[in-house]
C-alpha cells in the first residue's frame, strides 16, 4: 500500500508498505478515505518532536472498514468510521472515565512503536471497539462531510477540548491564543458554548480572515492590543500553540480568577508563572484532547448540519502527494492540508 513516512526531519516520502494485517482479534483495517496533515505532524517535520527514522506519520483519518477481529462486536466490514487520534479501549478506568487519551493500553496512530500511519492507504487500528465510531451510511459520500468528520477527530476535538478546560460557557468572554486550525477551531467551539465576547490573536492575515466567528482578530505584530486585552479582563484565554512564551502570554492576559487552558502541545514550557498565578487567582489546565470522548457530540453536530468547519481545510492533494502539503504548511501558505488516497 501506499503511505506517508518521515525519514528524517524535514524528508516526507511517499512509499510502498506492507499492506497492514489483523494482529490482534480486537482490531479492525481500515481503507483511508481521507488523512490530515496535522499542526502536530509539522512539530516532527521540523525536528522540534523526536520521531523513529521512517516512523509512517499521520494520525488524523476516516474511512471504511475492511476487515474485523474475531472479536470486534461493534464495526463490520463496510461500515464508514470517523476516528480519533489515538486508540482506546473503552473499558480500562481513565477510560471509563472519559480520559480515553489515557487509556491503560492505548496508542497514537502515527507516533506510537509499530502503530501504522494515517496518512496510508490503511490503517490497522488497535482496539476498533473502543476506538472507532460507525456512521451513518453514505456519510463519506459528500466530500464536505467527509472532511469535517476528519476534522472531528482531531482539530474539532482539540478545540472542544480547549473550551472545556478553560470552562467556557455562556457569556464567557475569551481570547483565543493562536490562529492555526486549532486555534481557528476552538473560536468555533467557543462560540458554540455560548461566549460572547472571542478574540483571537495571531499574525497570519490570510489565516485569521477564516476566524469569522470572533469577534475580534488581533495582529500580534500590531501595536497597543496587549493593555487592550488586559483591560477587557477575560475569564478565560485558550492557548492554542503551546510555547513558553504564549502561555506565559496568556497568563498575564486573563483576568483575575479566570482560567487558562492549554491544548498546544507544550514546547520548551518548563515552569508556570506561579506568582503571577498566585497573586491573580489563575487557574491553568495542561491538556491533550480525549478525542474519543467527543466524537458523538461532534458527530450529531456534522451530521445534523449544524456545524460546518470545512473552512479550516484549504488544500485538497492525492496521497502521494503529501511531501507538498508538509512543505506548504511549515512555509504557512496552507493552513490545513486533506490528502485523498483515491485522489
Ligand atoms: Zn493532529
Ligand atoms: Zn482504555
Amino acid at each position: 500500500m501506499r503511505s506517508t513516512v518521515l525519514a528524517a526531519p524535514g524528508d516526507i516520502r511517499s512509499v510502498e508498505l506492507d499492506d497492514p494485517g489483523l494482529q490482534a482479534p480486537t482490531d479492525a483495517l481500515v481503507r483511508v478515505r481521507a488523512a490530515g496533515i496535522c499542526g502536530s505532524d509539522l512539530w516532527a517535520f521540523t525536528g522540534v518532536a523526536q520521531r523513529a527514522a521512517m516512523q509512517a506519520i499521520g494520525h488524523e483519518f476516516v474511512g471504511e472498514v475492511t476487515a474485523v477481529g474475531a472479536e470486534v462486536r461493534g464495526l463490520r466490514v463496510g461500515d464508514e468510521v470517523a476516528a480519533p487520534f489515538s486508540w482506546s479501549c473503552a473499558e480500562c478506568p481513565p477510560c471509563r472515565e472519559g480520559w480515553t487519551s489515557s487509556c491503560s493500553d492505548g496508542g497514537f496512530f502515527g507516533r506510537t512503536s509499530g502503530a501504522g500511519g494515517a496518512q496510508s492507504e490503511f490503517v490497522r487500528v488497535p482496539h476498533a471497539d473502543g476506538t472507532l465510531l460507525p456512521l451513518p451510511p453514505g456519510t463519506l459520500s459528500d466530500e464536505r462531510r467527509t472532511v469535517n468528520v476528519l476534522l472531528a477527530g482531531d482539530v474539532l476535538a482539540t478545540g472542544r477540548h480547549a473550551v472545556e478546560i478553560a470552562g467556557v460557557g455562556a457569556g464567557t468572554r475569551c481570547v483565543v491564543v493562536g490562529d492555526g486550525s486549532v486555534g481557528l477551531a476552538a473560536v468555533t467551539m467557543a462560540r458554540r458554548a455560548g461566549a460572547t465576547h472571542i478574540t483571537v490573536l495571531g499574525h497570519h492575515r490570510a489565516r485569521m480572515a477564516r476566524a469569522g466567528e470572533a469577534d475580534r482578530v488581533v495582529d500580534s505584530r500590531s501595536t497597543g492590543w496587549f493593555d487592550d486585552l488586559v483591560r477587557s479582563r477575560p475569564d478565560a484565554v485558550l492557548d492554542c500553540v503551546g510555547t513558553a512564551d504564549t502561555t506565559d502570554l496568556a497568563v498575564s492576559v486573563v483576568g483575575d480568577g479566570g482560567t487558562v487552558g492549554v491544548v498546544g502541545v507544550p514546547h520548551g514550557v518548563r515552569t508556570a508563572p506561579v506568582a503571577a498565578m498566585f497573586r491573580h487567582n489563575i487557574g491553568i489546565r495542561y491538556g491533550i484532547a480525549p478525542a474519543r470522548r467527543y466524537l458523538p457530540e461532534l458527530l450529531d453536530s456534522i451530521t445534523g448540519g449544524s456545524l460546518d468547519a470545512s473552512f479550516l481545510v484549504d488544500r485538497h492533494l492525492e496521497l502521494r502527494d503529501a511531501a507538498k502539503g508538509y512543505a506548504e504548511m511549515a512555509e504557512r501558505t496552507t493552513l490545513k492540508a486533506v490528502l485523498w488516497p483515491q485522489g
